[in-house]
């Protein structure tokens, strides 16, 4: 599989970027701007190959030793440059796996490549440091600066670099992309995607994590049991559910279930409904439901996650929230 057909999205701006390369006028130094997780990594990996590849058309063709290589982080003239001593990029970082580095000829390739993920985290002295590099690169030498916000950067280094702009992808795109390249059941695909926000990083991070989809299961399975279990057991719920305290997706999980609840109720069969297989009870519980009661119970969350923030013990917002669900849905 060729590294660019991994990638989704921002198909614009990889044509521009990649012809570029084809043409032989790729800039020396580019900022590759974009959200966490919106595939800046993917997106230079897949450019340092076609700028590799032995057959020298600026294409990857992902079989010679210098695109295999690169896909296994081997590549002897290919850096990711990373911090050392703290965790940003410092001066000496730049000054030892940039400046210095990039005064020997490359070792096989056509190029010596540097990426530098969180570039926009990088020191002003580490910025400073690099400039002359900036300034005069020798002709094989290539800077790829990954950034979330490139106005972080000194303009100084900013008026060398290009910026190109990824954009967050669409749930289809990611769940897609976790279809076609990680072989995730399509249901699980659009449910990551979702939470993901368009992020593949992200949704690869959840894929990795199994808390997370065990969360996930254990949730959606209890708010379908709330309206018909007896308050001790919700209770228990509530003191089992704090564990859930460091998941960044916890309440967004819950709000989605109550959005999806009204969804289903609303516009039955929607294709936008995340939870497909929970279709089917979604619109058992939705037909015993007003949408007044669906979206005082979608309240409850918001106050429960509000009083989280708050620092309210998180065991008694739990509480009070299965609670007042439990009251609102009462059949
Ligand atoms: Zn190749």
């Amino acid at each position: 599989m060729n590294q660019m057909d991994a990638m989704r999205g921002n198909e614009a701006l990889r044509r521009r970027m990649f012809s570029a390369v084809r043409q032989g006028r790729f800039p020396h130094a580019c900022i590759l701007q974009g959200a966490k997780g919106s595939g800046k990594g993917l997106l230079a990996l897949a450019l340092a190959r076609a700028l590799q590849c032995e057959t020298g058309q600026g294409v990857s063709c992902g079989t010679c030793v210098s695109c295999r290589t690169i896909e296994s982080g081997n590549h002897p003239d290919v850096f990711w440059v990373e911090p050392t001593k703290t965790k940003v990029l410092g001066v000496e970082d730049i000054r030892q796996q940039v400046v210095q580095e990039v005064s020997i000829k490359p070792y096989s390739g056509r190029y010596k490549i540097f990426v530098l993920p969180e570039a926009d985290q990088m020191t002003p002295a580490a910025q400073n440091a690099f400039l002359k590099t900036l300034e005069e690169p020798p002709a094989y030498g290539v800077f790829l600066l990954l950034a979330e916000q490139a106005a972080s950067l000194l303009p100084t280094v900013r008026s060398r670099c290009p910026v190109y702009g990824l954009k967050p992808l669409s749930q289809g795109e990611v769940a897609s992309f976790l279809m076609e390249e990680k072989g995730v059941p399509a249901q699980q695909a659009h449910l990551l995607g979702e939470y993901a926000a368009g992020a593949i990083g992200k949704a690869l991070q959840l894929l990795e994590d199994d808390s997370f989809l065990a969360m996930q299961q254990d949730v959606t399975e209890k708010l379908f049991l709330l309206p018909k279990t007896n308050t001790a057991t919700v209770l228990g719920w509530a003191a089992g559910w704090t564990a859930y305290k460091q998941q960044p997706l916890f309440w967004e999980l819950l709000l989605l279930f109550y959005r999806d609840l009204l969804l289903e109720q609303q516009l039955p069969q929607s294709k936008f409904l995340m939870e497909k297989e929970k279709r089917s009870q979604m619109a058992a519980l939705g037909r015993q439901l007003t949408p007044g009661q669906i979206r005082r119970s979608a309240d409850a969350v918001w106050t429960a996650k509000k009083q989280a923030a708050q620092n309210v013990n998180l065991q008694l917002a739990l509480e009070e929230m299965l609670l007042t669900i439990k009251g609102e849905q009462h059949v």
